[in-house]
């Protein structure tokens, strides 16, 4: 659908993504799951996306989190990026997390990066359309996943290196980065206070990759081990400066990053439920034919009623939080509210589809796979229990742990 509230600007973005995500995303998504395998580096998608100029437009876009310079203009970028994260979410959430581009390193490296550092790693490798570039995010290890304070991955001081020595698991697109920030710890009884961000080439001896993980949905997103044995990282690829209050306040910054974050990655939760919800909405019309009267079929059309009306409250949520970041105003609490809304909203969406479809739905393409996608978006990004301890914390203005 389209929303006769937004502007023109807005609705040509809506209809590109469409386009987009219709004829390039939802057919490579359909082979990732014929050959369970994530899409290959040299698959077409990855350069015709790049032909638009998309990879490097996301490696540039507007720093997040920041505050406005005094008589700053609004910016559109937040409300664009959630607007095409539902929009390509909706067609294909496993090719959409494929696609080339900085991915979730890019907003530290934006924030925390002097101007060598955005060029060498947000411009030169995203410059050639021809030739697809990634990058990634990896704080999580087996013992640190919604616990970041307890990352074990040590980086030591080496004359103009840092040795850099642990473990990272589940990283979106690990393996096929051409760098990486990697969360390390200079001194692991500081907790988050001794975290610092560096940026890991690939081809760095003692970076490595291990194992691809089998998901049980978004398949044609990779997703990575990466181990880094005695790897020396050069000074120079260490983002937010070394001493202690430096660092600790480059790192709050980081964090304002999830703030742009966290909305798109609830407005991708939006996307797979409507994908969903919209299939069951069909399949429910061909099945009762003109006019339902049965109790029951009332009861599903109420059912998926509820379950509508729970998606568009989570993309008004996704909107507010994008609009405050648009107008330079702090979201932190409404970018935790969209991501504690949406996904929940998404998987009563996709269950309620595959209830009401009955067993057209387990067989269903669509149904079967959003149910199958649309979990691991209440676990990254902060899990749906974790983001509301989070949230009832700053709603009651008490500090966040660590
Ligand atoms: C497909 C996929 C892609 C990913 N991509 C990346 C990536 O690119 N980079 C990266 O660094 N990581 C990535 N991750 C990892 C992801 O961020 C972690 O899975 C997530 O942080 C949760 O960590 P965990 O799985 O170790 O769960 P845990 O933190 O061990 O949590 C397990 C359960 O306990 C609950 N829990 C934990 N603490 C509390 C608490 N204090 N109170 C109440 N409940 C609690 C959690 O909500 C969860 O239900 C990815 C994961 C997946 C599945």
């Amino acid at each position: 659908m389209i929303d006769t509230t937004l502007d023109a600007g807005f609705r040509n973005v809506l209809l590109i993504m469409r386009q987009v995500g219709r004829d390039l995303l939802r057919p490579a998504g359909l082979e990732a799951e014929a050959t369970g395998e994530p899409l290959p580096v040299d698959h077409p998608l990855f350069v015709s996306w790049n032909r638009m100029g998309l990879s490097l437009g996301l490696a540039q876009g507007r720093r997040g989190g920041g505050e406005a310079a005094p008589g700053q203009a609004p910016s559109r970028m937040a409300r664009s990026a959630i607007l095409a994260a539902e929009e390509l979410a909706f067609w294909d959430q496993g090719a959409l997390l494929a696609l080339p581009g900085p991915g979730l390193g890019g907003p530290p490296i934006q924030l925390l990066g002097n101007e060598d550092q955005r060029r060498r790693f947000l411009e030169e490798p995203f410059r050639d359309p021809e030739r697809p570039a990634w990058g990634a995010y990896a704080t999580t290890e087996s013992a640190a996943g919604s616990d970041v304070a307890r990352i074990r991955t040590a980086a030591r001081r080496d004359g103009d290196h840092y040795v850099l020595h642990g473990d990272k698991m589940f990283i979106t697109n690990g393996a096929r980065a051409s760098w990486v920030v990697v969360f390390a710890t200079v001194d692991a009884s500081l907790g988050r206070a001794g975290h610092r961000a560096f940026v890991v080439e690939r081809g760095t001896p003692g970076f490595g990759v291990g194992r691809i993980e089998k998901k049980m949905g978004l398949t044609a997103s990779e997703t990575a081990g990466l181990f880094l044995e005695d790897c020396r990282v050069p000074v120079e690829n260490l983002l937010g400066g070394e001493r202690g209050e430096e660092a600790k306040a480059g790192f709050k910054t980081a964090m304002a990053t999830f703030d742009l974050t966290r909305p798109m990655v609830a407005a991708m939760a939006v996307g797979i439920g409507r994908s969903a919800w919209e299939r069951a909405r069909d399949l429910a019309r061909e099945a009762f034919g003109a006019a339902p009267y049965a109790a029951r079929e009332l009861g599903v059309l109420d059912r998926l009623a509820t379950a509508r009306r729970r998606l568009d409250a989570a993309r008004l949520l996704c909107w507010r939080a994008a609009w405050r970041m648009d107008h330079h105003e702090r979201n932190t609490v409404e970018a935790s509210m969209a991501k504690v809304h949406a996904p929940a909203a998404a998987l009563a969406a996709t269950s309620a589809a595959l209830d009401v479809c009955g067993l057209a739905g387990v067989v269903d393409p669509r149904v079967e796979r959003c149910y199958r996608d649309v979990k691991v978006f209440d676990i990254f990004e902060g899990t749906g229990e974790v983001q509301r301890i989070v949230l009832a914390r700053r709603l009651f203005g008490y500090p966040s742990e660590g």
